[in-house]
């Protein structure tokens, strides 16, 4: 699988993630036909720096949004503040949509964010090729 990610959304995320540090920040994002274009941080109720959860109030209103710009959820994003951006026990435990892809940003090199992506299926992780793409780029040139 691939996942094409603006620019603006992957700089979004890196920097929702040193603002949250130490704790994980969260969030979901949405686009079309496998590029995302919009980045939403939601709150983690967790508020811890091993593991995240979303509200769900949060989400619906997220999705809501997405619909009213006719796009999709495409993926959840959360940050490793301190550890690889590898999917963890607790966060393949609560994989639960094969659709989705799951972000995750580590800082674990503080200079070198690290974006990766998986989708989950039986528990098990596969990892999702990702392009940073230019807000300028238009997809239909040859
Ligand atoms: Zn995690």
């Amino acid at each position: 699988m691939h996942l094409k990610i603006d620019r603006a959304v992957y700089a979004a995320i890196v920097r929702a993630a040193q603002q949250a540090a130490p704790l994980e920040a969260c969030g979901l994002c949405g686009g079309k036909d496998g590029h995302v274009t919009r980045f939403y941080e939601l709150t983690n109720a967790d508020a811890s720096g091993e593991h995240y959860r979303l509200l769900p109030e949060e989400q619906f209103a997220t999705v809501k949004d997405l619909r009213v710009h006719t796009a999709d959820l495409l993926a959840i994003w959360h940050s490793h503040p301190s550890s690889p951006a590898r999917m963890s026990v607790e966060d393949l435990r609560l994989a639960f949509t094969p659709e989705t892809v799951y972000l995750i940003v580590s800082l674990a090199v503080p200079d070198e964010p690290e974006l990766r992506g998986f989708t989950v299926h039986h528990g098990q992780p596969e990892t999702v090729d990702i392009t940073l793409t230019a807000r300028e780029t238009n997809e239909d040139a040859p």
